[in-house]
Order: structure tokens, then C-alpha cells, then sequence
């Protein structure tokens, strides 16, 4: 087994995969320890740079940056591991929230972890968690699905969420959140569910109810921004059955 000294914020920050979490909307929800981690690296791996250049600019922080995102993850984490070789310390950021949910970072990190390079988290906003907390389901056991399968495997993967008893998480984009909660409606049933919509922005917004209600309302305006469905499980609806009318 190998143990690892969190080395951010002590000074020792050469070499160091540092995997920092930005904002998911508010540019003010970031930690400090993450502005002073972005602030003394070397180089900065983006998903997108200009995204990146947004919330660097606004906290004046100027910085090498290089692009790491889906389609080049392959060849860009090997130059990534090169450089953590040389001692050069390295921060991963990806557009919002956490790199590596539902965002790259898992190739480059791994590749760390087999080199014996240490990967230090520097913890902040995902977009998920900050939904499932003020959904008002239960938060004890939950599964973080993100996005579901767009085409292969989606019905498939509705099949297996029926039974399943935990919480339900979801990632959803606006062109398909109408057409997931029909099919959710169709496949497992006019169960609670949770919409949280531009977490942390101006037009934050979280509708709750049952799949049919929800449905309803969303279907009063065109749907905008960036969407996480939450799902009851079933142990939960067993045991809310015999009181519950509604949420
Ligand atoms: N790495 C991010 C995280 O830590 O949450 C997730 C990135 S994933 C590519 C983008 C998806 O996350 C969006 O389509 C949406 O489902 C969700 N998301 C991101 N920001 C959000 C926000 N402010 N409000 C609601 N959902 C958000």
C-alpha cells in the first residue's frame, strides 16, 4: 500500500497532479486553498482554456495553461506525466465543478498513480451533490448515474434503475430533460423526483413533485441551462406509501 502526505499549501508543491474543483456557476464558489493551488503551479491543464481564462482572470491569476479534454486525453497525459516527472507541479481543472465527474481526468490521474506521482484533491463545488443535498430525498444511500446512455444501453439502463433502492442521480442537458422524464414516467413510474436547474446562478431553480407534475411544469417554458434529475429509490417510496399524497 502506498500512503501519500497531502503536500498543497505547504510549499512542497513540486511534481504534485494537483485534481482542483471550480466553480459551478457562482465564480464565487471556489476555496481559497484552490485560487493559491492555481496561483503556484506551473502549468495548468484546462478542458477548455478559455473557460478557464474566465475564472483566472477574475481572480488575477496568470499561469501557463495547456488544453486536456475528451479527445486528446490519450496523448496529452503522457506529456502531463512528463512534466510531473521533471518536477513540475501540474493543476487539472475541468470547465465546472469536479474534473473527473462527468469530465477527464480519470486517464491522466490513473497514469499518476501507477508513475508513483502524488495526486492531491483540492475539494469544491459538483454540481450533484449540491442538488441532491436541497432535494429533500433521502441523501443516506444514493448513485450517482450521470449522464444516461443516449441511444445502446438506455433502455437497459432503465430496466436496472427500476429495482434500484437507492437514490437516483442524473446528468441532463436540456434538448433531452423533457424526453428523460417521459421515459422515466414510463419506465419506473410516476415516482418523486427533483429537477435542480443552474445550480448557483441567477436563474437557479429546483421544481419538486412526482414525474406527471414535474412533466406539467417543465413543459410551461422552453427548457435552458444546465439540468441534475433526481430520482427516488424505491426502498424510499415503500416507505413513505402509506403517508405520503404528494411532496
Ligand atoms: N464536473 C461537473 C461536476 O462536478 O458537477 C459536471 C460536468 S458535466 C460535463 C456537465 C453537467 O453537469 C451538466 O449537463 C449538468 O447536468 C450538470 N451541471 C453542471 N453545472 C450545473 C449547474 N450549475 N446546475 C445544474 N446542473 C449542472
Amino acid at each position: 500500500m502506498v500512503t501519500e502526505e497531502a503536500s498543497a499549501g505547504s510549499g512542497a508543491n513540486r511534481g504534485v497532479l494537483y485534481v482542483v474543483a471550480t466553480p459551478i456557476g457562482n465564480l464565487d464558489d471556489i476555496t481559497h486553498r484552490a485560487v493559491k493551488v492555481l496561483s503556484t503551479v506551473d502549468v495548468i491543464a484546462a478542458e477548455d482554456t478559455r473557460t478557464t481564462k474566465i475564472l483566472l482572470d477574475h481572480y488575477r491569476i496568470r499561469k501557463p495553461m495547456l488544453s486536456y479534454f475528451s479527445r486528446n486525453e490519450g496523448t496529452r497525459a503522457p506529456q502531463l506525466i512528463a512534466r510531473l516527472h521533471q518536477g513540475q507541479s501540474v493543476a487539472l481543472v475541468s470547465d465546472a465543478g469536479t474534473p473527473g465527474i462527468s469530465d477527464p481526468a480519470y486517464v491522466v490521474v490513473r497514469q499518476a498513480v501507477e508513475e508513483g506521482i502524488p495526486v492531491v484533491p483540492i475539494p469544491g463545488p459538483t454540481a450533484f451533490i449540491s442538488a441532491l443535498v436541497v432535494s429533500g430525498l433521502p441523501t443516506d444511500r444514493f448513485v450517482f448515474e450521470g449522464f444516461l446512455p443516449q441511444k445502446k444501453g438506455r433502455r437497459t439502463k432503465f430496466e436496472q434503475l427500476k429495482a434500484e433502492r437507492r437514490t437516483v442521480v442524473l446528468y441532463e442537458s436540456p434538448h433531452r430533460i423533457r424526453k428523460t422524464l417521459a421515459e422515466i414516467l414510463e419506465h419506473l413510474g410516476d415516482r418523486r423526483v427533483v429537477v435542480a436547474r443552474e445550480m448557483t446562478k441567477k436563474f437557479e431553480e429546483i421544481v419538486r413533485g412526482r414525474v406527471h407534475a414535474v412533466i406539467e411544469e417543465l413543459g410551461r417554458k422552453e427548457p435552458r441551462g444546465e439540468y441534475v434529475v433526481i430520482l427516488e429509490g424505491t426502498d424510499a417510496r415503500e416507505r413513505d406509501s402509506d403517508t405520503d399524497s404528494g411532496m
